[in-house]
């Protein structure tokens, strides 16, 4: 590809709507542009990328034996009433009408869709197991798309769906799967974590997702440094303190603090730790009353575990002002346990601090030296916090946390699709048999954007080879007006054509700087560089995108020296 066919305008400035870096870098090289929010187009160099990652899961899939499929991108509402989606599936499902009023939707995902085929085709145990994948526009109507392709609201999906008819079946082909993601994510040269998962909102038992390292991941990632246990920190369970609570050494006490209200506020108020403090957060009730839960002050309440607990309204409801005062008759900021007339919950490490600080139920007080079992009874206690570093990991060991992006998730569904559909197969005794399934989603226009965020410079990006849009870039200095310039990198294009490298030639009418800056900002690993002093030598220049320095190659051995650094990779 010549850069003098691309009528692609490269960005100098950062584009003010674009937050992660990846963003910034595809709109600045031109791999993308955005036509509305959470749309964009792929443009030529960004679709090279996208279809080579295709390519790296279509390989991974067929390897583990997937068989691929390609299924109407719209569905009709009927199959989604079947399995309750409908309407449980909420706004982020695009729902449509066709010209005769009939109700469909731009498929989120497939479970119905495949079911169905499932359904149509599937006689016998025999068939069994299947897997069928597809490589497919999704779309789901984010509420808030952002960070470019990484939350769009149409992104191109990998889903893979299995039949099985047997747990052992079932696990062996999810085995497989998690198997192909990591030799994807592998070869690509990604750092990832595997990661427990629960089901979510397609629900089954077992469920794993795979996320790419990097600072701008949405999601924080507890693992532990053993590698015995890796969970998102949404899921993440705490273990209680080991050991007995320390014993009271302080009388209870009523301080003033008048319009002190957060944690941080009272914790300096009162030069005391946030550890010491405890966070009394008054959420909805099943029942239209309130629930306290406790946390320490430095612990964050985890909304998961919150909604476990016994009468706690789903989705976690934080009280409001009115509420606050129509059940405790105080404003917000000073709710505390002792004396409060509601449910109360603690977490098992607010429950093992002694001498605590606490709202006193009271407008601008607070309790000091408060004591459970002394001042107030034994709590009831849960896990109600957020994982943190530095937490004693359920494998042994200490909890680091990381912020990953989800690139891949799959799961174990069991019968609740194929039950709901009527999916059924005969089994050996010629008996009606439901078939448990699986499902396994990578995000594959995700993925271009992770893979930039974990490999970029100040300068643009730097391509894993593997995804690389060109393995090569030649650029060519004065190539319009030097015909040795212009021979030089046209032989050595068509030199390397004829081996199968295809090289991005840079042949504009360009000062060198821009072709510089623009090669760097593209991210092509290798780079030639033919200009006119050199060539009177005899000689090229060659730098890849990390290495600092650029080195002579003598050009009749360029083709040679190329092969050779291509093939070290
Ligand atoms: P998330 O938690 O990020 O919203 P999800 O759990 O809803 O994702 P899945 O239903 O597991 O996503 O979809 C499989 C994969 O599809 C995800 O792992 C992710 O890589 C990709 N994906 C999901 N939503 C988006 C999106 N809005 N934009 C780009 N890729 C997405
Ligand atoms: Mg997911």
């Amino acid at each position: 590809m010549r850069l003098s066919n691309l009528p692609v305008t490269t960005l100098k400035e950062v584009p003010a709507d674009a937050e992660v870096i990846s963003h910034q870098l595809m709109l600045r090289a031109g791999l993308i542009r955005k036509l509305s929010s959470g749309l964009f187009t792929w443009m030529p160099l960004g679709l090279k990328v996208l279809r080579k990652v295709e390519q790296l899961v279509r390989e991974e899939m067929d390897r583990a034996g997937a068989l691929e499929i390609l299924m109407p991108a719209i569905q009709p509402a009927e199959l989604w009433e079947e399995t309750g989606r409908w309407n449980k599936y909420g706004s982020l499902l695009l729902r449509i009408n066709d010209r005769h009023g009939r109700d469909f939707c731009f498929g989120p995902t497939h479970e119905e869709v495949v079911t169905d085929v499932a359904r149509k085709d599937l006689r016998s145990y025999k068939q069994l197991p299947v897997t069928y994948y597809q490589i497919q526009t999704k779309f789901r109507d984010e509420i808030r798309p952002r960070f470019g392709l990484m939350r769009a609201r149409e992104f191109i999906m990998k889903d893979a769906y299995s039949f099985h008819a047997d747990t052992e079946s079932l696990q062996q082909t999810y085995d497989s799967m998690a198997k192909a993601y990591t030799n994807i994510l592998t070869r690509i040269g990604l750092h990832f974590r595997p990661v427990d998962a629960a089901g979510g909102e397609i629900g089954g038992s077992k469920s794993c997702e795979f996320h790419v390292l990097a600072d701008s991941g949405e999601d924080g990632i507890a693992y532990c440094d053993n590698d015995s246990f890796a969970m998102n920190v949404e899921l993440a369970p705490t273990l209680p303190p080991e050991g007995a609570r320390a014993a009271a050494t302080e009388a209870m006490t009523t301080v003033s603090t008048p319009g002190v209200r957060t944690i941080d506020g009272i914790a300096g108020f009162l030069r005391s730790d946030p550890s010491q403090c405890l966070k009394t957060l008054l959420v909805e009730a099943e029942d239209d009353g309130l629930i306290a839960l406790i946390v320490r002050g430095d612990h964050e309440l985890n909304p998961l575990k919150a909604e476990q607990i016994d009468g706690v309204k789903t989705p976690l409801t934080m009280a409001s002002s009115e509420q606050i005062l129509a059940a405790t008759g105080i404003g917000p900021g000073f709710a505390g346990p002792v004396g409060l007339n509601l449910p109360v919950w603690v977490d098992h490490s607010a429950a093992f601090v002694s001498d605590f600080v606490c709202g006193a139920n009271a407008s601008d007080e607070h309790l000091t030296g408060v004591n459970w079992g002394r001042d107030l009874p034994e709590p009831n206690t849960a896990d109600l916090r957020n994982v943190q570093a530095g937490d004693r990991s359920p494998g042994g060991g200490t909890i680091a946390i990381a912020r990953g992006i989800e690139v891949g998730h799959i799961f174990q569904l069991g019968d609740q699709y194929s039950k709901s559909m009527n999916l059924n197969v005969l089994d050996q005794n010629g008996k009606a048999l439901t078939p448990l399934m699986g499902c396994y989603g990578i995000g594959v226009s995700r993925l271009v954007a992770a893979a930039i965020e974990q490999n970029n410079d100040e300068n643009g990006i730097i391509w894993p080879v593997a995804i690389s849009p060109f393995p090569v870039t030649i650029l060519g200095l004065n190539y319009g007006r030097s015909e040795a310039v212009k021979d030089a990198v046209d032989n050595l294009a068509e030199a390397l054509s004829k081996l199968g490298i295809e090289a991005l030639i840079d042949d504009r009418d360009a000062r060198p700087g821009v072709k510089f800056a623009d090669s760097d900002l593209m991210g092509i690993p290798h780079r030639l560089v033919i200009g006119e002093r050199g060539l009177k030598e005899g000689k090229i220049e060659y730098r890849h995108r990390q290495a600092s320095e650029a080195e002579e190659v003598e050009l009749t051995n360029a083709l040679a020296f190329i092969q050779e650094k291509l093939e070290a990779q």
